[in-house]
C-alpha cells in the first residue's frame, strides 16, 4: 500500500537497527523535529519511491527517533528497512497525524506493532490513566512488557496471547477478550494495529453503546 501524501523529506543516517523478535525490528535515528506522541513519520529508501508511515515509538523529548517495524515479506519496503544497518541513509519525512492522548483517562488497545504510539506517549509522560489491552500471537511478542508494567500511565494491562497459552496472558484475541468484558468503562477508546482488529473492535464498541466519537482508530493499512 503507497501513502501519497505530499510532505517534505530530509536524509538521515542510521543509529542502529535491532532485531528484536522474528520478523520485528527496531530503527533509530537523531530527532530533527518535534512532535506529539501518537504521531506518525513517513520513511522511503530513495527519492522517488514511496513512502510508508511508522508511528514514532520513542520519548518526545529523546535526542532519538525510534520505530517499530514488522516486516511484510512480499512488500517493498519493510524488507528493505531489515536490511538497513548503522550508517545507511533513509529518507524521514516530517511528523503528522492526530491519533494524540493528551489528557484523559482511556483505553489503549493494540495489536502487534500498534504498541507504538503507545510507547511513545508512556515514554513522553502524558496525562491520564490508561487500560492497555495488547494482542499478539506469540508470548515473546510483548516485547516491551517490563515498561508496560512499570510506568506511572498505564493502571491496568492486559495480554491477549492467541497462539499460546499463558498463566499471565489471556487466551484469544484482544476481540475475545472485549467479548466477555461485563461494563465497558465510558472512556475514550484508542485502537491501533491492523485493519481487521481496528474495524471489529470498533464494531464491537460501538454495539455496546460506546459513541463513535469516542473511539480513534490508527490503521495500519
Ligand atoms: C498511519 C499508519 C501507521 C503505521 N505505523 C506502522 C508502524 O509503526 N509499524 C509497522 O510495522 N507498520 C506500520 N504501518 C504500516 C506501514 O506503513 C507499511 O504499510 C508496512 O510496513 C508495509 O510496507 P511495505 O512497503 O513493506 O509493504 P507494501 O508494499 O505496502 O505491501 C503490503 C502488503 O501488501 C501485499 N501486496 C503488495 N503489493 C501487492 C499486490 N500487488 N497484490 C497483492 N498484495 C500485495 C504485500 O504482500 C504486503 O504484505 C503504518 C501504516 C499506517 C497507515
Amino acid at each position: 500500500m503507497t501513502n501519497d501524501i505530499q510532505v517534505e523529506f530530509k536524509q538521515v543516517e542510521l543509529i542502529n537497527n535491532t532485531k528484536i523478535v522474528n520478523g520485528v525490528y527496531s530503527l533509530r535515528f537523531r530527532r530533527f523535529f518535534d512532535f506529539i506522541p501518537g504521531q506518525v513519520i513517513s520513511i522511503k529508501l530513495t527519492e522517488d519511491m514511496p513512502g510508508r508511515l511508522y508511528s514514532i515509538a520513542s520519548s518526545n523529548r529523546s535526542e532519538y527517533i525510534d520505530i517499530l517495524f514488522r516486516v511484510r515479506s512480499e512488500g517493498l519496503l519493510s524488507p528493505q528497512l531489515a536490511n538497513l544497518s548503522t550508517g545507511d541513509k533513509l529518507y524521514i519525512s516530517t511528523p503528522m497525524g492526530n491519533f494524540t492522548d493528551q489528557q484523559t483517562d482511556s483505553v489503549w488497545i493494540a495489536a502487534g506493532t500498534g504498541i507504538a504510539p503507545y510507547l511513545s506517549m508512556i515514554r513522553s509522560g502524558v496525562k491520564g490513566k490508561k487500560t492497555l489491552i495488547f494482542g499478539a500471537s506469540y508470548r515473546d511478542h510483548f516485547y516491551n512488557d517490563k515498561e508496560l508494567i512499570n510506568n506511572n500511565i498505564v493502571d491496568k494491562y492486559v495480554r491477549c496471547c492467541s497462539r499460546e497459552e499463558h498463566n499471565d496472558c489471556f487466551y484469544g484475541r484482544v476481540t475475545a477478550y472485549i467479548d466477555q468484558i461485563k461494563d465497558l468503562p465510558n472512556r475514550k477508546y484508542y485502537l491501533c494495529g491492523n485493519p481487521e482488529m481496528v474495524v471489529e473492535v470498533r464494531d464491537k464498541l460501538i454495539k455496546r453503546g460506546i459513541a463513535f466519537n469516542d473511539i480513534l482508530a490508527e490503521i495500519y493499512f
